[in-house]
């Protein structure tokens, strides 16, 4: 029997603002717990929050960058809900009416966008103990969260891939999974009908892109299996242990944390100069960027890479003007390959002596292998490109051509090919005069001659 995956996603992502979103209390990495704290989001009674403008602000630029529709009145709830890491026995978050509706993503829908407060850091001791960290309470989320129109598990990935790309380039949020700035729970149900829904699962606890993907494969192979059986899937929330999901608690449903608007607050009403602001927080998005360098020439997988990756594209857009493709194929496939095995950064290397080193190779001075080698004279050994300029051999105007000849004469086969359309032959012949007279010729000019002595063969033949 066939079975229909269908998937939810929801994602809570933390805010880069200065402050927290009803205090003022400054948003941070910590060495020390409970730093960062004030009575607001301690939760003590009696104290009165104020919504962050700049939370605010982000989340309407994430809205407007999707597409999404933004309500010029929202309105923030009470979830009810009894944790440690909770004092005031409720979280903030919008309900009925939330900042933004109907945004999309890869051609998914997001329902909404909701914005909400931290929770407080549970640090579970070794000893049975919980302590509280309240450094992260009330830091501004945003808990996006898509319809169930999501069918793989790579379909998730491509689609948490670009959201964290899009947030990072709007400014909003570093995203870092493994800093918990970008949380993800997904929802899978499995269904002999694409219409009806099955009973849904609900996955905690998923901190990287492969735990995301694994659990989703893991739950549509254990939900077909129970269906298989004639059986019912419970409805629940389960936890990714890092080899299988596992029973958490039975899911609440909607009424059982008791949303009400939160007295305190009255309802949040977007300005139009705050809708203008955003507006002016806008940047190019990554598929639209990924578009462009595709346009440039570049491949398509490498032209994702460059654009979905902030640092990345800052390097790209200033060296790729000496030539888009080439410049792609360098920095991924010969520079950023061998950054880890040498345990070295984006920032080591130096960029402005790259580009003036590539501009003189396109311009002829040296050849590809030298631009190979002083790469990786520069990555190993910290040789300067300025040193690797002066060090440069000249090439020699060395004439080729009675080499060639012969070597075509020698390779009928080849040339028997090459009529038939085989391009590849002429890399080939490139490559054994290259062999040759290493470094001392011109790959670009042995090319154009073997293409032209190729043909000539041909014709006489
Ligand atoms: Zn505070
Ligand atoms: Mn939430």
């Amino acid at each position: 029997m066939r079975f229909h995956p269908t998937i939810g996603l929801e994602v809570h992502v933390e805010l880069k603002t200065v402050s927290k979103m009803f205090c003022s209390c400054p948003v941070g990495e910590w060495d020390e717990p409970n730093v960062a704290v004030c009575p607001v989001c301690m939760g003590h009674p009696g104290t009165l929050p104020v919504p962050n403008r700049r939370a605010v602000l982000f989340a309407v630029a994430l809205g407007l960058a999707l597409k999404g529709r933004i309500a010029r009145t929202s309105h923030f709830y009470r979830k009810n809900y009894f944790y440690p890491d909770l004092p005031k026995g409720y979280q903030i978050t919008q309900y009925s009416v939330p900042i933004v509706q109907d945004a999309r993503l890869l051609g998914v829908q997001i329902e909404r966008i909701n914005l909400e407060e931290e929770t407080a850091k549970s640090l579970h001791t070794e000893t049975g103990h919980v302590l509280l960290d309240f450094n992260r309470a009330g830091v501004p989320l945003l808990e996006i969260v898509s319809a169930p129109e999501i069918r793989s598990s790579q379909q998730a990935k491509e689609y948490l891939v670009a959201l964290q790309s899009v947030v990072r380039f709007l400014g909003i949020s570093d995203a870092h999974m493994e800093k918990g700035q970008l949380r993800v729970d997904v929802n899978v149900s499995l269904s002999p009908d694409s219409q009806i829904l099955g009973n849904k699962v609900e996955v905690k606890n998923l901190n990287s892109f492969k735990a995301v993907a694994d659990a989703i494969e893991y739950e549509i192979k254990r939900q077909r299996t129970i269906l298989e059986r004639g059986e019912r899937v419970i409805q629940e929330t389960r936890m990714w242990n890092g080899k299988g999901t596992e029973p958490m608690r039975t899911k609440e449903t909607a009424s059982d944390y008791r949303f009400f608007p939160d007295p305190d607050l009255p309802p949040l009403v977007l300005t139009d100069s705050l809708i203008e602001e955003a507006k002016g927080l806008l940047v190019e998005l990554p598929w639209e960027r990924q578009f462009r360098y595709e346009e440039e020439g570049v491949p398509s997988h490498l032209a994702k890479v460059l654009a979905y990756d902030p640092e990345l594209t800052r390097i790209y857009e200033d060296v790729m003007e000496i030539d888009p493709k080439l410049m792609a194929d360098l920095i991924l496939n010969v520079i950023l390959g061998k950054f880890s095995k040498l345990s070295k950064s984006l920032s080591d290397f130096d960029w402005k002596g790259f580009k003036v080193f590539v501009k003189t190779f396109k311009e002829g001075n040296f050849t590809r292998e030298y631009l190979k080698e002083g790469i990786d004279r520069h990555l190993a050994e910290g040789v300067s490109f300025e040193r690797l300029l002066k060090e440069a051999p000249q090439m020699e105007e060395i004439d080729v051509e009675p080499f060639l000849r012969e070597l075509i004469v020698s390779k009928p086969q080849e040339v028997k090919k090459f009529a038939k359309g085989q391009r590849g032959v002429v890399g080939f012949f490139v490559g054994q005069v290259m062999r040759k007279y290493r470094g001392k010729v011109d790959p670009r000019k042995v090319r154009e001659l073997t293409e032209r002595l190729l043909e000539e063969a041909v014709e006489n033949t």
